[in-house]
C-alpha cells in the first residue's frame, strides 16, 4: 500500500550524496563460455518453471521416474538441469564444486514484487502494534516502549489495526491523542496504522510537525478535527505524508545497519530479489551497501513522483541497471548498462516511477464507485474514498515519465481507481509505444494491488499488457474488512485468477512492512483466500483461489515480467541467473490432490497441503549460484 520513506524528500544536498563514487567497472568474467569453475547442485528435486507450460510441468512433476535432481552451474548462471551424472559428464574437465541439496525441493529464487525496502527493514527497530486489541493495550504498549529510548527521541512505528480493537462499538473507531498524551507527555509520538495511509499522533509530535487546529487540509489529505475544532491527531493519506517529512529521518548508517539485517532475512524466506518500492531513503541506503559489498540480493528501484526531476536530470530510465558494486569513490554521476548491453546481470536495475490514485480499504480511502457503508446515527455524506489523482492527472504524470523513457507502477485499490487508472493507460497507450521505440527496450506498466476491479474491466490488463502486480496476504488480513466494509460482490476482488484466465501478467509480493515478506505464505494465501490459520470456513471466494503452480510463477517469473527482467531471472532454463532456492516441502506434489492443477480430493486435502507450503523451511538460497543462505 502506500508507504513513504521517512526523508522522501530530496534536498539538493541528498542529490549530491546520491551522486557520490558510483563509477564501476564491467564483470568481464560473465562471457558466455568462458572456462571457470562450475557448482553442481546435485541431490535435489527440481521444478525448474521453465516448461513451455504449465501442463510440461504438470508433466515433469508427475513423472515417478527420475526427476532432475540437479542444477549444474557456471558463472552465475544455469547451464543445464538434469541428473547428475549427466551433468557430472556435462562439466567435462572443468573443475566441479558440489552442493549436496539432501533431497530437497529446488524452485527458483522468490522475487518480492513490491516491497518497501528501508521501511521494512526499519521496523526492526521500532515498537509494533500489530498484535494489540484494544486501545488501551495499544497505548500501554508504546509507553513501555517510549521508557527504553533516550529522552527526546520521537516514538515510531506502531502498525495499528483499530478495526481489531475492542472498543465495544465495533467498526471503523479511529484512536485520537488523548490518551496518548497522558501515557507520553514528554516526547513525540507518531504511529502507522496498519496500511500505513494514516498517522496517528501525540500533542509533542503534532507541534513537532507544525500542524496545528486552524492548519488548512492539504489537497489528497485530511487533518481530523473534533466537534470543537481541534485536531485529534489523526492525519490521514497526504496531511500524513506532510508530518512524516517533518519527521526526523533515521541516519543512513542506521538505514544501510537495518537493510544489512533484512536482506539477510529475506534471502533466508527464500527471496533472491526485490522490487524496492520505497524513495530516496531506501536508494542511499542501497548506495551505501553497493559501496561495501552489501548488495546480497537483486534489486529494482522504484521512483516517488517527487524525485521524477532528479531522475531525468541524471538520465535516469527504466531497465538500465548499475553495478553490484559501486568501485569509484569519486563524485561522478553513476554511469548505467543500456537495456541490449550484455554486460547486465540484473543486480541493480532502475525501475519505473509509483504514483498514487486512491488510499486503501482499511482506512476507507479506497475510491470505490459505490459509497462505504454508514452506521446507525451516521449522518455524514457518503464517503467513497480518496480519489488522490483522477484520470487527467494521472496521463499528465504518465506522459511527463514516458517522455523519459520510465515506465509506471500505480496504486489502485478501489475500483472506481482502477477505473481511472485503465483509462489513464488507454490514453497514453501511443506515448508509451513511442517511448519503446526510442528507447528501445519494453516499457511494463503496473497497476500495484488492483484490490478491486469491475469485472468488464479484467480483460483490459491483458489488452494492454499492464501487470497487475498483487499481494495475496492482503486478501486474508482483509477478511474483517470485507465483511464490515461489504464492497459490492460483482466487483472482481483480489481477482488473481480472474486476471491469469484473461491472459494478464500478475506479479506477486508482500508490501512489506504492510504484510510479512514470506513468499510461502503469500503462495498459502493465493491457495486458499482463508485465514493464516486454516479455518476453510473464513474462505473469502472459493472460486478466486488458484493452484501452488500459478502462485509461484506469479512470484517468480510473473515478478521477473513486470521489471522487463524475464530473459534473466524467475526460471531454471539454461541461460538464466541461477537464482534458486532448497525447501522441504514440495508445493506441486501432494497426497490428495497437485499444486500443479489445483485440483484436490477434499477442502481437508487443499488446506492439508497449503498448510504445508505455508510452513515450509527454506534450507538453502543461491544467488548467482553462490550461496548466500544456508540453514545449519
Ligand atoms: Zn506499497
Amino acid at each position: 500500500m502506500r508507504i513513504r520513506g521517512r526523508s522522501g524528500r530530496r534536498s539538493a544536498g541528498r542529490a549530491r550524496l546520491w551522486f557520490d563514487g558510483t563509477m564501476h567497472t564491467v564483470d568481464s568474467s560473465r562471457t558466455p563460455g568462458a572456462p571457470g569453475i562450475h557448482r553442481l547442485f546435485a541431490n535435489g528435486r527440481v521444478h525448474a518453471f521453465a516448461g513451455s507450460s504449465k501442463v510440461a510441468e504438470a508433466a515433469e512433476a508427475a513423472e515417478a521416474g527420475d526427476p532432475a535432481e540437479a542444477v549444474l552451474v557456471s558463472d552465475g548462471r544455469v547451464v543445464a538441469v538434469g541428473s547428475a551424472h549427466e551433468l557430472r559428464d556435462r562439466a567435462g574437465a572443468a573443475p566441479v564444486d558440489e552442493v549436496d541439496l539432501e533431497g530437497r525441493i529446488v524452485l527458483p529464487g522468490f522475487v518480492d514484487a513490491h516491497l518497501h525496502a528501508v521501511s521494512t527493514a526499519s521496523t526492526i527497530s521500532e515498537v509494533d502494534i500489530r498484535q494489540v486489541r484494544s486501545l488501551r493495550a495499544a497505548v500501554d504498549t508504546v509507553a513501555a516502549h517510549a521508557a527504553t529510548l533516550p529522552p527526546g527521541e520521537w516514538v515510531t512505528g506502531g502498525r495499528w489495526d483499530s478495526n481489531t480493537w475492542d472498543m465495544g462499538r465495533g467498526g471503523s473507531y479511529q484512536p485520537d491523542r488523548g490518551l496518548l498524551d497522558e501515557a507520553v507527555p514528554d516526547r513525540p509520538v507518531a504511529l502507522w496504522s496498519i496500511d500505513y495511509h494514516t498517522l496517528w499522533l501525540n500533542g509533542a509530535a503534532l507541534e513537532a510537525v507544525g500542524i496545528h487546529d486552524d492548519t488548512p487540509n492539504p489537497v489528497g489529505g485530511e487533518i481530523v478535527r473534533d466537534g470543537s475544532g481541534r485536531a485529534t491527531g489523526i492525519l490521514r493519506e497526504d496531511a500524513a505524508t506532510i508530518a512524516e517529512r517533518a519527521m526526523p529521518a533515521l541516519s543512513l548508517d542506521q538505514r544501510a545497519q537495518n537493510m544489512r539485517m533484512a536482506q539477510r532475512k529475506w534471502l533466508a524466506e527464500g527471496l533472491t530479489g526485490v522490487h524496492d518500492i520505497d524513495g530516496a531513503a531506501s536508494q542511499e541506503a542501497w548506495d551505501a551497501l553497493r559501496a561495501n559489498d552489501g548488495l546480497l540480493m537483486r534489486v529494482v528501484k522504484y521512483l516517488r513522483l517527487d524525485e521524477l526531476e532528479w531522475a531525468r536530470a541524471v538520465g535516469w530510465r527504466t531497465g538500465d541497471q548499475v553495478g553490484r558494486r559501486r568501485t569509484s569513490p569519486t563524485g561522478m554521476p553513476e554511469p548505467a548498462l543500456s537495456w541490449d548491453d550484455p554486460a547486465r546481470d540484473g543486480w541493480f536495475v532502475r525501475g519505473g516511477l509509483k504514483l498514487f490514485s486512491d488510499g486503501a480499504l482499511g482506512s476507507q480511502t479506497s475510491y470505490m464507485t459505490d459509497p462505504f457503508p454508514t452506521r446507525p446515527g451516521e449522518d455524514h455524506l457518503p464517503n467513497y474514498g480518496l480519489p488522490i489523482a483522477g484520470e487527467d492527472l494521472l496521463v499528465e504524470q504518465i506522459t511527463e515519465a514516458l517522455q523519459a523513457g520510465i515506465s509506471l507502477a500505480v496504486h489502485a485499490i478501489g475500483d472506481r481507481a482502477n477505473h481511472h487508472v485503465l483509462r489513464a493507460f488507454s490514453r497514453t497507450r501511443a506515448a508509451s509505444r513511442e517511448a519503446e521505440a526510442r528507447y528501445d527496450r519494453p516499457l511494463r506498466h503496473r497497476i500495484e494491488h488492483a484490490q478491486f476491479v469491475r469485472p468488464e474491466e479484467v480483460r483490459l490488463f491483458a489488452q494492454m499488457g499492464i501487470v497487475a502486480s498483487m499481494q495475496p496476504r492482503h486478501c486474508i488480513s482483509d477478511l474483517h474488512l470485507l465483511d464490515s466494509l461489504r464492497p459490492d460482490p460483482r466487483l472482481a476482488a483480489y481477482a488473481w485468477k480472474d486476471l491469469l484466465a484473461a491472459g494478464a501478467p500478475v506479479a506477486f509480493g508482500s508490501d512489506g512492512p504492510v504484510e510479512p515478506t514470506d513468499p510461502f505464505a503469500a503462495i498459502y494465501a493465493a491457495m486458499t483466500r482463508a485465514d493464516f490459520g486454516g479455518d476453510p470456513s473464513t474462505t473469502f471466494e472459493p472460486g478466486r483461489r488458484i493452484p501452488a503452480w500459478d502462485a509461484i510463477a506469479a512470484h517468480t517469473s510473473g515478478a521477473a515480467y513486470a521489471a522487463g527482467l524475464e530473459g534473466t531471472v524467475g526460471t531454471l532454463a539454461p541461460g538464466m541467473a541461477a537464482d534458486l532456492i532448497a525447501v522441504d516441502v514440495d508445493p506441486l506434489r501432494a497426497d490428495g490432490g497437485s499444486g500443479v492443477t489445483g485440483e484436490y480430493a477434499s477442502e481437508e486435502a487443499l488446506f492439508e497441503h497449503a498448510e504445508a507450503v505455508r510452513d515450509a523451511t527454506v534450507h538453502l538460497t543461491a544467488v548467482a549460484g553462490e550461496v548466500a543462505f544456508a540453514r545449519v
